[in-house]
């Protein structure tokens, strides 16, 4: 038994992908009219930061009324090149008989479209439309369509902000104010000519948070970052060069009287039961390792559970 220190790597599993969500996430569609320049890559990506803020945007204000960050998941952007000129799209029904993409049904599939090169459509400054019959019990269930003009920049983050709380199935309130900001579902939208709004300004009512907390179809969403990470675990307790008997003892130790060593191994703060198998299934790696003709220097990959955010 040659090694000096063993590594346990432990992989932190904490991907949502583990759990089933019902709800899908949004389907982002930049539509290009035939005459309409193709987007750039900065033109994508700064709508892709609108998906964000807005995303941010309900993780904050379901988190500020106490049901956690939950928000919707979003898929990145495609974009579709329609048949005719910009002009000749004088209804949304058109994009929806063209695309592929846009299926009406009853499965919660919400699509928000950026209508490239326009400041409008069909004459209104965005706009959300079921895509289902309209039966009252289906209602929760249906497809929904956002219609997002791309050359309303300057409001283009509440104007989303507003249609997704459609597509969520959130009315007009009557009340305009929330503290000092405005309810970001009142209609007409407020807006100030020539300045660029954020969502600062913007809130969503306890009776919206609680109502899309209760329907359920909001999570908290995991930042891709937080999702894997590998650390280094050093489980020769003793700095002797070798992890075996003597550090699971000094471990087992550990867990009731203070020690010299650093017998915290996974380091949560508590020497306990968990930090003893640690340093046990490295001894045990060890001893397996240690056959003459089995190279000195192995890896042990155990899956734990991280922890997930339950803020
Ligand atoms: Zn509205």
């Amino acid at each position: 038994m040659k090694k000096g220190r063993f590594l346990l790597l432990v992989w932190f599993l904490l991907s949502h992908s583990l759990f089933v969500y019902s709800e899908p996430p949004i389907e982002v569609i930049y539509w290009k009219s035939w005459d309409v320049q193709t987007p750039s890559q900065d033109e994508i990506g700064s709508l892709h930061d609108v998906m964000v803020e807005v995303q941010s945007f309900f993780a904050s204000e379901m988190d500020r009324h106490g049901f956690g960050e939950k928000t919707f998941s979003f898929k990145d952007i495609d974009v579709v090149e329609g048949r005719r000129k910009l002009r000749d799209y004088t209804s949304h029904w058109i994009i929806v008989d063209e695309s592929d993409l846009i299926e009406r049904g009853l499965d919660n599939q919400i699509y928000v479209v950026f209508f490239g090169g326009s400041g409008h459509i069909a004459g209104n400054s965005a706009l959300s439309q079921q895509l289902c019959g309209n039966i009252p019990e289906q209602l929760i269930y249906c497809n929904n369509l956002i219609v997002i003009p791309t050359e309303s920049r300057h409001i283009i983050l509440p104007l989303l902000a507003h249609e997704i709380g459609h597509a969520f199935s959130l009315d007009h309130p009557e009340q305009r104010l929330i503290a000092n900001r405005v309810d970001v579902m009142h209609f007409p939208l407020h807006v100030i000519p020539g300045v660029t709004m954020t969502l600062k300004d913007f809130a969503l009512s306890q009776k919206d948070a609680t109502f899309l907390n209760e329907g359920g179809r909001l999570s908290v969403q995991q930042d891709s970052q937080d999702s894997n990470q590998e650390i280094e675990i050093d489980t020769d307790v003793n700095d002797d060069g070798y992890t075996d008997l003597y550090d699971c003892l000094i471990v087992r130790s550990g867990m009731s009287v203070e020690s010299s060593y650093d017998t915290d191994i996974n380091n949560d703060g508590v020497t306990n039961i968990l930090d003893l198998m640690l340093v046990k299934a490295a001894a045990f790696e060890a001893i397996a390792a240690a056959a003459p003709s089995k190279p000195s220097q192995r890896k042990i990959i155990t899956t734990t559970w991280g922890k997930l955010k339950t803020r």
